[in-house]
């Protein structure tokens, strides 16, 4: 099969044939139909802090945001059938360990993130293989298209699962979102359907008009303006209930913090990158005086999807709504290049393998 393949970190993938995958018996391999392009993966490409020590070697296959055709189904498998259409969260549970048994399958005392680690290739090719398959799988709603799923295995459901599950977001509330691609762009529309009032920040006046289209009340470009938090402050009259860092540099991960009124709330979705060294230096005065939280998330439990679902099915989300372009496998790892300057707008997805 054809595949868009890793050849060294920050050296340009190259498209190859290589050997399909087969089905462990409790798998399953689906031929691919879409696959979002994320930051994530260029992280790994990158070879970021938390993925510098996994060791990917030439060959690897990058990509964690892919819906598709079930194909082939292993011997143990028995819930999900060929030609099923289905997705996956990037952050494969094993359906049996303590955390998964607790409904957190995305801390999975053994999972797996789809195409970021060498054990689990991911969907930069024309198939790919889900491992622990009825766990995992998860079958698209009829009228679904592929395309309208490609950020639910990823930045999507990140921000769905943070903004919902981790912090306690009610309507009326001030949301700031620092950092608007696809992962900030879908916290400002989800913030939006649950009835907060939005402000985006970035750099760039392109991402934020997308933002304002998805429902931002207000946007704050970061480059005209003396300082980010006061700007915020002064929009919400007195600081954001709730801040997202939603890139992951040390910047707007204390402006998130700075921004925050008091007993706010800071919820960090982006990875550190090799600048930050996974660790960033913060305001904790503030945090003790004003009584701050600082709240890791990560992904979505598996079981939870159809909150998702059930929101889409009724107009109040459109995860379609984020897809920007749609490109070849052929450009894979020229848009992933792309990332280096912030340059994609929106979730860019290879839709033609
Ligand atoms: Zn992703
Ligand atoms: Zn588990």
């Amino acid at each position: 099969m054809r595949a868009a393949v890793f050849t060294g970190h920050g050296r340009p993938l190259a498209v190859r044939d290589i050997d399909a995958p087969e089905p462990d018996p409790e798998g399953v391999v689906v031929e691919t139909e879409v696959c979002g392009i994320c930051r994530s993966d260029w992280h790994a490409w990158q070879g970021d802090p938390l993925w510098e020590s996994r060791g990917l070697e030439d060959g690897h296959v990058l990509g964690h945001e892919p819906a598709g055709v079930v194909v082939d189904v292993g011997e143990d498998v028995e819930q999900v059938r060929e030609g099923d259409h289905v997705t996956v969260p990037f952050n494969l549970g094993d359906g049996t360990c303590p955390s998964c048994r607790n409904g957190h399958s995305n801390l999975c005392d053994n999972r797996l993130p789809l195409g970021l680690a060498p054990e689990s290739p991911g969907a930069f090719g024309e198939q790919f293989h889900v491992p622990w398959a009825d766990f995992n799988a998860v079958s698209l709603p009829d009228g679904v298209a592929p395309i309208d799923m490609a950020g639910l295995g990823c930045r999507f459901m990140t921000a769905f699962h943070a903004l919902v599950h981790r912090a306690d977001v009610t309507a009326g509330d001030w949301v700031a979102v620092h950092g608007c691609g696809g992962v900030g762009l879908s916290a400002v529309h989800i913030a939006d359907a649950v009835g907060a009032n939005v402000v985006a920040v970035d750099l760039f006046d392109e991402k934020l008009d997308i933002a304002a289209g998805l429902g931002a009340v207000e946007t704050v470009n970061a480059n005209a303006v003396e300082d980010v938090p006061e700007e915020v402050a002064a929009i919400t009259d007195g600081g954001a209930h709730i801040s997202v860092d939603a890139l992951g540099i040390a910047e707007t991960c204390r402006n998130s913090v700075r921004c925050l009124r008091k007993r706010g709330q800071h919820l960090q979705i982006g990875l550190t990158s090799s600048e930050e060294g996974g660790e960033v230096s913060l305001p904790t005065d503030l945090m003790v005086a004003n009584e701050l939280q600082f709240v890791g998330t990560i992904g979505m439990p598996r079981p939870r999807y159809d909150e998702i679902f059930r929101m889409l099915a009724h107009g109040k989300i459109d995860p379609a709504a984020m897809v920007s372009e749609t490109v070849s496998l052929d450009q894979t790892g020229e848009k992933l290049a792309s990332m280096t300057d912030f340059e994609t707008v929106g979730i860019p997805v290879i839709d033609e393998f």
